[in-house]
């Protein structure tokens, strides 16, 4: 059964994935991805690992799988490629991804969450989930391996990017998705040091898809601030009134004690 007469072509979701399947079709130098043949919602890709990193030579090969819901909901990604960075058939976490659904805008796409995931690959790993602390040279050593690993679906990787940019011209990044991706490392890394913090307060899905919705109808350009702030003040909000309390009460137990003395003596 092909694709076109599986899916409902009026969906927001199926057209826009049938849309990012004919944009992705050609393999880049950096990364392919294609749709599994029968299943429009899960995609296989390959990346090519950052030149000048621990990871230069290597291919990484992964899944991505889409909610019903995109792109009102983020992609989550699983690498499957040993790579020492991201524990492999894990769920991993970049802010774009499903861990954290609160950054994610519609706008975005397979490509921006794959450029974002090259561009995270030699950031330190900060404990996030399904984040790997090996040395350098392990990871050298799994890049290696990589060129002979194969997906189970889709065979040997290395060759589906070996060939490309020759065939194809990349598309370059525009000036949105640069800034975009570098926002995503840097915002990651404010993630794992908030995730230290346990009382960490959720924001609802539906809240945040409708934010989303909202914000790009106002403003289609990229930007991920307000969502980061609402947490932090939510957070200080807490603290503050706990803070608050706790002054009222030695404030309290000060005046009883003047009084105390007042009477008593
Ligand atoms: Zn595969």
């Amino acid at each position: 059964m092909s694709l076109e007469s599986k899916y409902n072509l009026k969906s927001p979701g199926v057209k826009r994935l049938m849309r990012e399947a004919v944009e992705l079709a050609n393999p880049t130098e950096e990364y392919f991805a294609t749709p599994l043949e029968d299943n429009l919602f899960e995609w296989h890709f390959t990346v090519r690992g950052p030149s000048a990193t621990e990871f230069e030579g290597g291919y990484y090969h992964g899944r991505i799988l889409l909610p019903s819901q995109y792109p009102m909901q983020p992609p989550n990604i699983i690498l499957l490629t040993p790579n020492g960075r991201f524990e492999v058939n894990k769920k991993i976490c970049l802010s774009i991804s499903g861990h954290h659904p609160e950054t994610w805008q519609p706008s975005w796409s397979i490509r921006t969450a794959l450029l974002a995931l090259i561009a995270f690959m030699p950031t330190p790993s900060a404990g996030t989930i399904g984040s790997l602390d090996y040395t350098p040279d392990e990871r050298r050593i799994l890049a290696l391996k990589s060129k002979n690993w194969e997906c189970t679906t889709c065979g040997k990787i290395a060759e589906k990017l070996e060939n490309a940019g020759k065939i194809d011209a990349q598309p370059e990044l525009t000036q949105e998705e640069s800034t975009l991706i570098k926002q995503i490392a840097l915002k990651a890394e404010e993630d794992a040091n908030r995730k230290m913090v346990s009382s960490e307060p959720k924001i609802e899905n539906v809240t945040s898809d409708e934010e989303n919705t909202l914000r790009q109808r106002i403003n289609p350009t990229v930007n991920t601030e307000p969502v980061i702030n609402v947490e932090t003040t939510v957070q200080r909000s807490n603290s503050d009134k706990l803070w608050t309390a706790a002054i009222w009460i030695l404030i309290t137990i000060i005046v009883l004690l003047i009084i105390r003395r007042i009477f008593l003596s």
